[in-house]
């Protein structure tokens, strides 16, 4: 049985010949590579319906041989259902984050700001998430690191207080990223502040973190955090597992909402802007 996206190219790179056989046959790899990669059996069978449709009627275009055609179609409905990632502007801009527990939003927030002053903005964060204990010293210690500006308040349990204070000492910053609590379910009393620290901060962009390894539980998580508090765009986490992130794909591609970037390890620097091509690359290996 074929494991991978790649295995498919390969084998239709050896095949003597692209007949309707071949191409049934490739749907069906394509299928079942996707569903290992955690991807929606919605969207699954999307890609694979278009991949079958233009394999079979499109002409080849010159200059491909009939086989690299078929490659051309695989890749590229793949391609489409990935989608397009966020392009954040460089402008002056407060970015709010949500998320579960454990999902790597503080990590997150420190990235994000880094981010920015890489691109030479001043950028800071803020310490909103009271609920986690060691949030605060994790942050302030990345902050630290990565030359960030930092405004939290330790013993204080008011997360909204923090960020309107937060907000205004750091007025300063061109961007402004804001951590917030997390918990193990998106309770009632979570909702409430999310939608109290987005009420006062009035955020340009709220992101929501997902775990690449959660797979399928994304789409429910997705879809609750957006009903909840809107989101704009999503950071995928801990990339470098063995996750291959289709179950997080498929909450962006569920809700329309756009994936702006990746985590790819612990450290502040392991983080990309989403590229979708390398994500194709990534599921198909
Ligand atoms: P929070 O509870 O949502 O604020 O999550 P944290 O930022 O504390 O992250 C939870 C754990 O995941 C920590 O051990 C982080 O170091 C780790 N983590 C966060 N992002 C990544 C990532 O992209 N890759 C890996 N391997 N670990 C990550």
């Amino acid at each position: 049985m074929l494991s991978s996206l790649k295995d498919v190219v390969k084998k239709i790179a050896r095949s003597s010949s692209v007949d309707k056989k071949l191409v049934e046959e490739i749907v069906r790899d394509v299928q079942r590579a996707l569903i290992k990669a955690d991807v929606n059996v919605r969207q699954v069978k999307e890609i694979s319906d278009a991949i079958k449709k233009r394999a079979l009627s499109e002409e080849v275009l010159s200059g491909l041989n009939p086989r690299e055609h078929i490659i051309k179609i695989v890749y590229e409905e793949i391609l489409r259902g990935v989608g397009e990632g966020f392009d954040i502007p460089l402008k002056k801009s407060k970015i709010m984050l949500v998320g579960l527990q454990g999902s790597g939003k503080t990590t997150t927030a420190a990235k994000i700001a880094k981010y920015f002053k890489d691109k030479g903005m001043k950028a800071a964060v803020i310490a909103g998430d009271t609920h986690r204990p060691a949030a605060y010293e994790q942050l302030k210690q990345l902050a630290e690191q990565a030359g960030l500006g930092f405004f939290g308040k330790k013993e204080e349990k008011d997360a909204v207080k923090i960020v309107k204070e937060g907000l205004e000492a750091l007025k300063d910053y061109d961007v402004i990223v804001i951590d917030t609590a997390g918990r193990h379910a998106l309770e009632e009393e979570l909702i409430e502040e999310m939608k109290r620290i987005a009420e006062v901060s009035k955020p340009d962009y709220k992101f929501l973190v997902l775990d690449a390894s959660i797979g399928q539980l994304a789409s429910k998580q997705a879809e609750a955090f957006n009903e909840a508090v809107g989101i704009d765009a999503i950071v995928i986490t801990k990339f470098d597992g063995t996750a291959k992130g289709g179950g997080a794909l498929s909450a962006a591609r569920l809700i329309g909402i756009p994936i702006a970037f990746i985590g790819t390890g612990e450290k502040i620097e392991d983080f990309e802007k989403f590229d979708p091509a390398g994500f194709v690359s990534r599921l198909l290996g």
